[in-house]
């Protein structure tokens, strides 16, 4: 083995850069830590391509406590994360969402917003009449409520947020090499190392596996098979002739989101289960926008009949078919291992708590701030998912 390092984490984006900073921020932490990370540009991972937006609004405990760390975190990031007095500032828009329901969808919002409120969210739960009184652009003929996050929630640049963990874990001693992890190294339950794809071996005390698309490869190096697949999410950039005030992160009944950027706005839709298949190329998939986005805009904001789609993208979700949360934490098999994969469409904003609860986990073998024992192996092996009812 050319070296050995007391902890390994493969992949350098917002998972592996947040755990790679509250690691190496931990004063009782004497370790040495490595992240290997495959292509330094980040142009395709997840992090870079995401909608990078935060909110509280979730039915899950767990959920609803890692985005609200996320926003205590985003909010300070300045002083947090400063380095030699150059402090990063991730535009943070607190707008909060938006989530509208139909009378099928009530009860359930109404559910989980009290769960939010006994949690400490700030959500307003508002009807039809209230949601024209404040949107007055929106068409509230067929919704029964709104609950928007008064604080709290919002978007930022996610790809600012990465890259000033990664700048701070240097400055804390954290090393980053370029190059693709090919190979696991396993004596009996225990991970030994890895080889790179220059041939290099290194020796590890704990492989972290925060590869995000690439970790069932990883994983199953190790041996292990993770419920998770690849699946592409586009995302379209519009403008509109008309101003639209104050807008949040809408999130339509139908699932349609979109918010403002810029001069315009975002928008995008999870595809219908037939037309989303495990995928990993990056292909627009156009006849989204074609066929429901623009539809759906237009109904519930007259004023996108008018839209103009200038750009889009396509980006992946690394994301669990078990039950859409994360992965989070040792396998009962492999006693050195760390996951935290299968983030489906909230991994960046639960970066900062998964940051911190994995360096926990690691230095102490418990989680001390939040409790996130739930979301580990235990329920995928024994076939208890967790449900949670706002995802889309
Ligand atoms: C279109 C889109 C919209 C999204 N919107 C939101 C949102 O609004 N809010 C939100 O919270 N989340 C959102 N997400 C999800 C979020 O972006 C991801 O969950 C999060 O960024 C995952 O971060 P990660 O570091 O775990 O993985 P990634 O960002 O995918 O990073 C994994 C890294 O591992 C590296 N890697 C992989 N294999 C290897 C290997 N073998 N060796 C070395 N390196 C390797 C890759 O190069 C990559 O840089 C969105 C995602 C997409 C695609």
């Amino acid at each position: 083995m050319e070296g050995s390092v007391d902890v390994v984490i493969v992949g350098g984006a917002a998972t592996g850069s947040a755990l790679a900073y509250f690691l190496s921020n931990s004063s009782s932490f004497k370790g040495s830590i490595l992240v290997l990370e495959k292509d330094a540009s980040y142009q395709k991972c997840a992090t870079a391509l995401s909608v990078a937006s935060i909110r509280h609004q979730f039915s899950t405990r767990e959920n609803i406590q890692l985005s609200q760390f996320g926003t205590e975190f985003i909010r300070n990031i300045g002083d947090t994360l400063a380095v030699d007095g150059d402090r990063p500032d991730v535009n943070f828009h607190e707008a909060g969402y938006l989530f509208l329901a139909t009378q099928a969808g009530y009860d359930v919002m109404r559910e989980n917003h009290a769960l939010q409120c006994s949690l400490g969210a700030q959500i307003v739960l508002m009807n039809a009449t209230e949601l024209q009184r404040k949107y007055p652009w929106m068409n509230v003929s067929d919704l029964a409520a709104g609950s928007w996050g008064e604080k709290g929630e919002g978007w930022l640049d996610a790809y600012g947020m990465m890259r000033a963990f990664r700048r701070k874990a240097i400055s804390q001693g954290v090393r980053y090499l370029e190059n693709e992890v090919v190979q696991i190294h396993k004596a009996g339950a225990n991970i030994t190392g890895v080889t790179l794809d220059n041939g290099d071996t290194i020796a590890c005390g704990v492989l972290v596996n925060a590869a995000g698309t690439g970790a069932m490869k990883l994983a199953q190096q190790a041996g292990i098979t993770l419920p998770i697949e690849s699946r592409k999410r586009s995302v379209f950039y519009f403008t509109c002739p008309e101003k639209i005030n104050h807008c949040p992160m809408v999130i339509d009944a139908s699932g349609v989101y979109f918010h403002p950027e810029g001069e315009g706005f975002i928008t995008g839709v999870q595809p219908p289960e037939d037309q989303d298949p495990e995928c990993f190329d990056f292909d627009v998939q156009y006849q989204l926008f074609d066929d429901i986005i623009w539809p759906t805009l237009a109904h519930r904001v007259p004023a996108f009949e008018a839209i103009r789609c200038e750009h889009s993208w396509a980006g992946h979700y690394d994301y669990c078919t078990f039950d859409q949360n994360v992965i989070l934490g040792y396998h009962p098999d492999i006693k050195n291992m760390v996951f935290a994969n299968g983030f489906s469409g909230h991994g960046m904003q639960q970066s900062p708590a998964v940051g911190r609860g994995l360096a926990e986990l690691i230095e102490f073998g418990e989680y001390k701030s939040l409790n996130l024992k739930r979301l580990g192996w235990e329920r995928v092996l024994s076939g208890q998912p967790i449900i949670e009812k706002n995802v889309w």
